[in-house]
């Protein structure tokens, strides 16, 4: 599978904004700064499609892009930035809730966390939600270019081990820098959703 064309679509402020024309729906999310843009831009080869939010977690939009004019990949904003206060946690809880439950035609999460770290809380949560609401995630490893190979294995154990993996579900390892993982992705991502 290869991403041919992708175009924006909407930058959505309310959810009746959000488009209506039945595509299957991937969504991504992660925390802020996790390298979420560039993934994006990295599968579909562009350089600006997801844009490099300049305030972390300050954007609230959710970003649709229609891939090969069949699916839509929907850019979920960032959660986990320090510096926001406890009414916009509570206000991007609300719009991703609303999110998770009024939308048939989403299909999957493609879930992001840093291979450097321990999944915080909020990834934590944020996965408890999506398997809450039945939706099938694919966890994704991001910035794997900054670690060795027996750094690679102590990581996926501890992403394993924090968000309770069962031993089938594998983990993804993406470095947009180097470029790999992206096929592996896009076939993940695009198995059973599209002829
Ligand atoms: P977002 O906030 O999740 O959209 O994250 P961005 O895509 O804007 O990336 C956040 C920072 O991490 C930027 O400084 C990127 O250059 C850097 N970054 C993103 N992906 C990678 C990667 O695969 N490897 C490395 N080494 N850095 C990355």
């Amino acid at each position: 599978m290869e991403i041919k064309q992708s175009d924006f679509v909407i930058s959505a402020v309310t959810s009746g904004q959000y488009p209506k024309d039945g595509f299957p729906e991937v969504a991504f999310v992660g925390k802020s700064n996790v390298g979420k843009s560039s993934l994006i831009n990295t599968i579909t080869n562009r350089k600006k499609l997801a844009k490099v939010s300049a305030t972390p977690g300050k954007t609230r939009l959710v970003n649709f892009f229609l891939i090969n004019k069949v699916v839509f990949f929907v850019d979920l904003p960032g959660y986990g930035y320090a510096k926001i206060s406890k009414s916009q946690q509570q206000s991007w809880g609300n719009m991703i809730e609303s999110y998770l439950k009024g939308r048939a035609t989403l299909k999957k999460f493609v879930l992001l966390v840093d291979s450097r770290h321990k999944p915080t809380d909020d990834d934590i949560l944020m996965n408890n939600w999506i398997r809450h609401y039945g939706i099938e995630c694919i966890v994704v490893s991001t910035k794997i270019d900054k670690l060795t190979k027996n750094e690679i294995i102590k990581s996926d154990k501890l992403i394993r081990e924090t968000l309770k993996l069962s031993s089938d579900e594998k983990i993804l390892h993406f470095s947009s820098l180097k470029r790999t993982g992206k096929e592996e992705l896009i076939d993940t991502i695009f198995d059973r959703i599209v002829e």
